[in-house]
């Protein structure tokens, strides 16, 4: 169990699924040869090739009073999802959580960093003809300029838009469990949500602070480690480039050379580490 604490706070990786994927799908225009170039990167987040190591995870987040779940993968059973190994699957998700000692009923609070499918899918389960919420007692805190967008998307029927929504957010909404959020918003004495769009118009990462130390849960305002060596270059997804880019640079200067452990959602194992300077770009520690 990949596991860490920042003061009395402890964060836990419940991971989904990984894949191996070329540099050019999640980057257009990077090159194995230009991630090959980054001599500081881990091994451990590549794939064989050159191939880019990405995790599908959750991070459960203890405080000394709640149990918080920062994203929920992407969900069993799932179809109309646009990547087409994304639809029907049968992971031991839901095992390896209670295996990791957390109980979905005992979770008081999901937040989702963003809508994309990868980031709603436990959100709810199969039961029978319908869908359930998994965590039944929590609050699902949901952005609203996130909520808003996604919410015209699924009107004019875009993507895999409608079917994420009919199967993992208005299920949540038809069981009164949602909070639609402005940000930033304080979570408790510990967290923080706070905005970092650009991947998508209303994405928030999650700030943590306990007995002054400090952690920071990215989401999607950056993938892959090697990013950090091409901060400016566009995510296959991000809804707006310029702002992505932006974002993904303020955050990392803001986290350079700082004691902030910086947990990547869709990082490989080890997951988690520090951002270093590096001239005008990063590195990433761990
Ligand atoms: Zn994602």
């Amino acid at each position: 169990m990949l596991s860490w604490s920042i003061g009395q706070v402890t964060v836990t990786c419940i991971q989904e699924s990984q894949a191996d994927v070329p540099p050019g799908f999640l980057i257009p225009g990077l090159t194995a040869e230009a991630v090959a170039a980054i001599d500081w990167l881990d091994p451990r987040f590549l794939g064989e090739g050159g191939l880019l190591r990405l995790a599908i995870q959750a991070l459960v987040i203890r405080t000394p009073d709640r149990l918080i779940v920062v994203d929920t993968c992407l969900g069993n059973d799932k179809f109309g999802r646009e990547i087409p190994n994304w639809n029907g699957l049968d992971t031991r998700f839901l095992e390896d959580f209670a295996a990791a000692g957390f109980d979905p009923g005992a979770v008081d609070t999901v937040f989702c960093t963003h809508l994309h499918s990868d980031h709603v899918g436990w959100n709810t389960y199969r039961s029978g003809d319908g869908w359930a919420p998994t965590f039944p007692n929590a609050r699902y805190l949901l952005g609203r300029t996130e909520f808003d967008y996604w919410d015209q998307a699924r009107e004019t029927g875009h993507g895999s838009t409608p079917a994420v929504f009919a199967d993992s957010i208005q299920p949540l909404f038809d069981a009164g469990l949602v909070d639609l959020i402005e940000l930033p918003h304080q979570v408790t004495d510990e967290i923080v949500l706070t905005p970092t769009p650009g991947h998508t118009p209303g994405h928030a990462s999650v700030e943590i602070r306990s007995q002054g130390q400090a952690g920071l849960i990215t989401g999607d305002f950056i993938h892959h480690p090697c990013q950090m060596a091409v901060p400016d270059l566009a995510e296959v997804a991000d809804t707006d480039a310029a702002l992505a880019g932006e974002t993904r640079r303020r955050l990392l200067a803001d986290c350079a050379d700082q004691p902030i452990l910086v947990i990547g959602t869709h990082f490989a194992r080890p997951v988690a580490g520090h951002v270093r300077s590096d001239g005008a770009v990063f590195r990433f520690e761990v």
